[in-house]
């Protein structure tokens, strides 16, 4: 491994490395010793020459070196066999009897940085977000089908952020059988279609399948206000809970389309609901009150940490028309997906939302990742999903 590219960083800056975090950033190197490309496995040291751990080199990213271990090892086949099969005994042992929809491969949660599996049935759908997964892709097909056997694996590699890589957005079939433009998928017990290739994120909000189970099962008898509801997956829960009444509200024509679908493959176009086309936060001020549930699922509003202001801003709105909205007794799902907004700010939020409400509100429970979307101790980061569930009086 001598031949390998090494990393030097300035003094005391191996701290968080040694703590276990598995990203290097520029500012914290001091010297790059020998030609680096996109990508190159490479080698960390401290200024005092103590060796840090192996990882990913990108001198094109912030985020210089992704590190994949501590050890002295070498990053060939076993080495990754053995970090995918770990994964996927997790994913065996919790969503036997669930579902078929879940997330294999949750990148730095399954110290595998830049790289994202999902499962879909029988697809895969893979997505590299760096420039050293990306190098790697034939070989996790390779890995991939020996564990799994999908019947198709695509690649949904159409992110933004891989630009920040120097990498062009990528996607279409990677292996086996052409992917049908809707993939049926089975979640506790619901049913949805799911189109992989054109889909949001890599088809379906995966990560909210937990809470989606938990608001089924208050759902008897309530009428639902679904904000932000893409396809429908918290209606449709919500719906075989028992819910008697159900409004979803999204920008998103194709997605209401979709969720119309979802009412019918579920047999539930009986229970009475609407899709409303539209701006939540112009909706909610025209809406008549007296929901006992109200959801709010929003996309992320701080993708970076300058845009806090505003998005707590948004988050505020939000909740205090979803508050007014709320019956007595009624209970409020509220989430936020930016990585930036921590969990007590966003309680402080959502807590002078109520205030302002003029309403009394009870914090009743808590909400975040499922299982399949681990997360590394030593990486906080990768901690996005934030959610809270209030009770009205
Ligand atoms: N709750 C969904 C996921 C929501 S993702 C699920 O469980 O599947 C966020 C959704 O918000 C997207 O479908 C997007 O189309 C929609 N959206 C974004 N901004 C919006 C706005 N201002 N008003 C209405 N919908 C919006």
């Amino acid at each position: 491994m001598n031949t390998f590219p090494r990393i030097v960083l300035k003094r005391g800056k191996e701290k968080p490395v040694l703590r276990g975090h598995p990203w290097v950033f520029s500012g914290a190197v001091a010297r790059v010793e020998g030609e680096v490309s996109p990508g190159e496995v490479g080698k960390v040291y401290s200024q005092g020459g103590q060796f840090l751990g192996v990882g990913h080199i990108n001198p094109r990213s912030q985020i210089i070196v992704r590190l994949l271990t501590q050890k002295k090892e070498e990053l060939g086949e076993s080495f990754f066999r053995e970090r995918i099969s770990n994964a996927v005994v997790l994913r065996k042992d919790w969503s036997r009897e669930r579902t078929n929809a879940y997330r294999v491969i949750n990148g730095e949660g399954d110290f595998l940085p830049g790289l994202i599996v999902d499962r879909y049935g029988e697809t895969l759908v893979l997505q590299c977000l760096t420039a050293g997964m990306d190098r790697l892709k034939e070989m996790f097909i390779h890995l991939l089908v020996k564990e799994l056997r999908p019947h198709s694996i695509y690649e949904r590699s159409d992110v933004m952020t891989r630009n920040e890589e120097g990498l062009a957005e990528s996607s279409g079939l990677l292996y086996g059988k052409d992917v049908p433009e809707w993939v049926e998928i089975e979640e506790q017990g619901c049913r949805f279609r799911v189109n992989v290739k054109k889909g949001q994120k890599t088809g379906f909000y995966l990560d909210q399948k937990e809470n989606r189970f938990a608001l089924g099962e208050f759902s008897k008898g309530k009428k639902i206000l679904d904000c932000f509801s893409y396809t429908g997956a918290f209606s449709i829960h919500a719906g075989s809970g028992g819910a008697k009444d159900i409004t979803l509200i999204d920008s998103s024509q194709e997605a209401l389309a979709i969720a119309e679908e979802h009412f019918r493959l579920n047999q539930l176009e009986e229970v009475p609901h609407r899709l409303i086309r539209g701006d939540v936060f112009e909706v909610m001020r025209g809406i008549e009150t007296g929901y006992d549930i109200v959801i709010l699922d929003p996309p992320p509003f701080a993708k970076k940490k300058g845009h806090l202001p505003g998005a707590s801003k948004g988050y505020k709105d939000l909740n205090l028309w979803a508050f007014r909205l709320l019956n007595q007794e009624g209970l409020l799902f509220t989430f936020s997906c930016s990585h930036h907004m921590s969990w007590d700010l966003f309680q402080k939020i959502v807590f002078s939302a109520a205030l302002d409400s003029g309403k009394s509100v009870q914090l009743i429970g808590r909400m975040g990742h499922p299982w399949d979307h681990p997360i590394n101790l030593c990486h906080p980061e990768g901690e996005y999903l934030r959610g809270l569930i209030c009770r009205v009086l």
